[in-house]
């Protein structure tokens, strides 16, 4: 898979894929974890990326793969120690985003303290929409954001919603490390995170960005 993603009419190559956990509060409540301080990022690898959607493949080593549904920022310039007030340079625009994760290997790591990776970071766990240029017209921090399995509603909420703003992320983050052109930002996901399975066909919403269409099958070796 070619770790690429389309914003408009470019097509970009995504150098990573930077992810926050629990930044909707009703989402940190329903994994019954505190509502975190200060943003906490993970990375998922790009070859997870399943650019325009696709088919989700569920791997024998779990047996609880949840679908959490996403806004993500695609950034049209890096840096690093980005003040929030210099962040808006930065973005290029906008996707829906799927963070795939298998539960049991997650709740495992948390239980022993190890990371993420696994439960994290299989092929086809980070489906991405095409993009939307960023332009004024977009404010990120009051869209509309919602999925359906098999046509029923399991999240219905509201970027308005997150923790830590978009802003904030790209300040903290590029603290941490040095932002590129094309890395994905992932910002979290609301309440309602939904266990999938093969057969199941998901579709997400996010108002004035787009919609993410995908199927769920076994993956078979
Ligand atoms: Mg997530």
């Amino acid at each position: 898979m070619n770790p690429e993603v389309a914003v408009g009419d470019r097509v970009i190559r995504v150098p990573k894929i930077l992810c926050v956990a629990r930044n909707y509060a009703d989402h940190a409540k329903e994994m019954g974890t505190p509502v975190p301080k200060e943003p906490i990022f993970f990375l998922k690898p790009t070859t997870a990326l399943l650019p325009g959607g696709g088919t989700i493949l569920l791997p024998a080593e779990s047996k609880r793969v949840e679908v959490e549904t996403e806004l993500a920022v695609i950034l049209k310039a890096g840096g690093r120690d980005v003040s929030a007030a210099k962040a808006v340079d930065l973005i290029g625009g906008y996707a829906v985003f799927f963070d795939i994760t298998a539960r049991d290997l997650q709740s495992k790591a948390r239980e022993e303290g190890g990371p993420w990776t696994a439960a994290k970071g299989f092929d086809t766990f980070a489906p991405i929409s095409k993009g939307v240029v960023a332009h004024r017209g977009i404010d990120p921090h009051g869209l509309s954001i919602r999925l359906r399995v098999n046509g029923v509603v399991r999240q219905d909420s509201n970027t308005s919603q997150m923790v830590f703003r978009i802003p904030q992320l790209i300040e903290a983050s590029s603290r941490i490390m040095t932002l590129e052109e094309g890395d994905v930002l992932a910002t979290g996901t609301p309440a309602g995170v939904w266990p999938i399975v093969s057969g199941d066909v998901l579709d997400a919403e996010i108002s004035r960005v787009g919609t993410l269409r995908c199927n769920v099958a076994s993956r078979n070796r």
